[in-house]
């Protein structure tokens, strides 16, 4: 349990507090997370980490020379938003580009994947890593599935290294993909972990047994086993390990014994002892081993064991010295105190603020007035939401979690207020502003979806002739950005099964030469159809996937929201040119 706090809901924030006012020589806060106090140098790689919060050291700890240059801290167990994200990049950049690492989870993806988009469109080149080495949460087959846990230090370690010695974003990139590649970890749950301020564990193990294949968000293993001495635990972990390799794995291995959050140091290392014997007696030489708390699970009772296997080139990075608040190698240095402040450091958001100003300047009056249409039909959708709020809330619920209407509604406030802010920068600036603000508010799957997507209309709607093609054009963008983001398939009952036969029906509607308002009339009704033949269909993805029989003969939430969104923007049209 946590006991040290005040209110649960500021937390993260006050941990974040004291940890910047503990290590202000070394981190200082931004909004969204922290960054390395000192600048980097003109032209060095920005690594950036990050995730849920109650992972300490991950990800805030590992800021500093040889690691990270900046972590994005969400809420507990919670992905940070894409704004954070963004935020906290924007702030470490320092012209050499952004790699951001993390471990591989559904929302992080789409939150972190919506920031890259924003900073690739800002002109920074960003890339993203994802840490997939957890052995029990994918077969080997569907490598690419499986979660990231304490191999994040690996990857967060050799990228660091290499962008410390000043390698350029593509080697960087390169790098630690092979440092995923080679990385491999398992562990084992002994207890539960405890929301601060909740009143009992997120899941218990069994008196006398222990728990295979532990996450890193309060998720018990994936098999329970009768608990078990360090040699035995050890035997376990490691001729699992041994049994999942990379091909052309070697003979050097860096292993990491990795606490959870409540095993001492001193079990640590009667498990390492065993682990080493055993990786000695396979004929491997261990490099540089690691034992302690490098990705916890807030209190959790638990051990993970991490093999990476090394290659020349990756031992060099792994041996690199570091300097941070929680991790310490070789030969790194502290850096020179720069005596910063614990003010949370504003980032510059260029769609809002003083780059919308300074883009309003050479803004026609042809957008501007653009600028207004988009509000007035925001202003439409916003209405449509606000009314059907309850109603999208009891169609997630059925199999989701019931959080569908109150995001749509937080979304589309938070769209209209930003992308009015924008309004003198002209369309494109509304829409990129509406779709930061919708994702940064209304959280979830579908905040980060409808927020990239709004963001993705403004190349093709600032324009003179808003034809049917344009609107086409348009239309696919954003369905390119959601399943870019998302990756649903037509049939996977997500919003893209309303989203395909709007575009597919909008395009033939071009060629056929209907007007605009014929057009999005007709294609809104395909689209409605669509939305509600997903009743017929199971979840493939989301939240309501575990649930998904419960599903059949509903329709999926954010289908119906978008086949409303869509209808109105059809009603507007019609209204404009009776
Ligand atoms: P959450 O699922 O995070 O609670 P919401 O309840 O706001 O978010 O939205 C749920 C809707 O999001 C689903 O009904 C579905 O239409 C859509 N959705 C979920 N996952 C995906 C995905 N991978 N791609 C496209 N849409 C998705
Ligand atoms: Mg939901």
């Amino acid at each position: 349990m946590t006991r040290l706090l005040d209110t649960a809901d500021d937390f993260v924030q006050d941990a974040l507090a004291g940890f910047t006012a503990v290590h202000g020589d070394l981190v200082r806060r931004v909004d969204g997370g922290v960054v390395r106090a000192d600048p980097l140098p003109p032209g060095r790689v920005a690594v950036v980490v990050g995730g849920g919060s109650g992972h300490y050291p991950a990800f805030a700890g590992v800021v500093g020379a040889g690691l990270a240059a900046g972590a994005v801290c969400g809420n507990i167990f919670t992905s940070p938003s894409a704004g954070q994200a963004y935020r906290v990049a924007a702030a470490a950049d320092a012209g050499g580009g952004v790699l951001f690492s993390y471990g591989n989870y559904a929302g992080d993806v789409l939150h972190f994947g919506a920031a890259q988009e924003r900073l690739r469109a800002v002109g920074i080149d960003a890339r993203t890593v994802l840490v997939t080495d957890d052995i029990a949460s994918a077969p080997r087959d569907r490598i690419e599935d499986r979660r990231g846990i304490a191999g994040d230090f690996v990857v967060f370690k050799v990228a660091g290294a290499a962008a410390e010695r000043g390698d350029p974003l593509d080697e960087v990139e390169r790098l630690a993909i092979a440092a995923n590649h080679r990385t491999r970890t398992l562990g084992v749950a002994f207890g539960g972990c405890t929301f601060p301020g909740a009143d009992g564990p997120l899941f218990t193990v069994p008196d006398g047994t222990m728990s295979v294949g532990l996450g890193i968000h309060g998720e018990p293993g994936i098999r329970d086993v009768p608990m078990g001495s360090a040699d035995e635990i050890a035997e376990i972990l490691v001729a699992e390990l041994l049994g999942d390799t990379p091909e052309d794995r070697g003979d050097r291995v860096a292993v990491v014994v990795n606490g959870l959050g409540t095993v001492k140091y001193e079990e640590l290392f009667v498990l390492y002892g065993q682990v080493a014997a055993r990786l000695g007696a396979a004929g491997l030489n261990v490099v540089e081993p690691e034992c302690g708390e490098l990705v916890t699970s807030l209190d959790m009772a638990g051990v993970s064991v991490t093999l990476f296997w090394l290659t020349e080139e990756l031992e060099e990075l792994w041996r690199a010295p570091a300097y941070t608040p929680a991790y310490r190698k070789g030969r790194g240095e502290r850096p020179a105190a720069t005596g910063v402040s614990d003010d949370v450091y504003a980032v510059a958001d260029p769609v809002r603020g003083p780059a919308v100003a300074r883009r309003a300047e050479n803004v026609s009056t042809a957008s501007v007035k653009r600028a207004d249409r988009a509000l007035e039909l925001l202003t439409a959708v916003r209405a449509t939401l606000h009314e059907h709020e309850e109603e999208l809330g009891r169609i997630d619920a059925i199999a989701g979690d019931g959080d569908h209407g109150v995001g749509m509604r937080r979304g589309v406030d938070a769209a209209l207020d930003a992308g009015t802010a924008a309004r003198a920068a002209g369309l494109a600036s509304v829409l990129r502003a509406a779709g930061e603000g919708w994702s940064e508010v209304a959280g979830g799957t579908s905040g980060a979806l409808w927020g990239a997507a709004l963001a993705s209309l403004a190349p093709s709607l600032d324009r003179d002739d808003l034809t049917v093609a344009q609107w086409a054009v348009a239309a696919r963008a954003a369905l390119d950005t959601v399943v870019r983001l998302g990756r649903a398939k037509v049939g996977d009952k997500t919003m893209v099964d309303a989203l395909v036969p709007y575009v597919e029906r909008l395009e033939a509607a071009a060629r056929a030469g209907l007007t605009l308002a014929e057009a999005l009339a007709v294609a809104a009704e395909d689209a409605m159809a669509a939305a509600r033949a997903t009743s017929a269909l199971r979840p493939a993805l989301g939240r309501a996937r575990p649930l998904a029989e419960r599903s059949l003969g509903h329709p999926d939430a954010g289908a119906t929201s978008l086949a409303l969104v869509l209808s109105t923007l059809a009603r507007a049209e019609e209204g404009r040119n009776p």
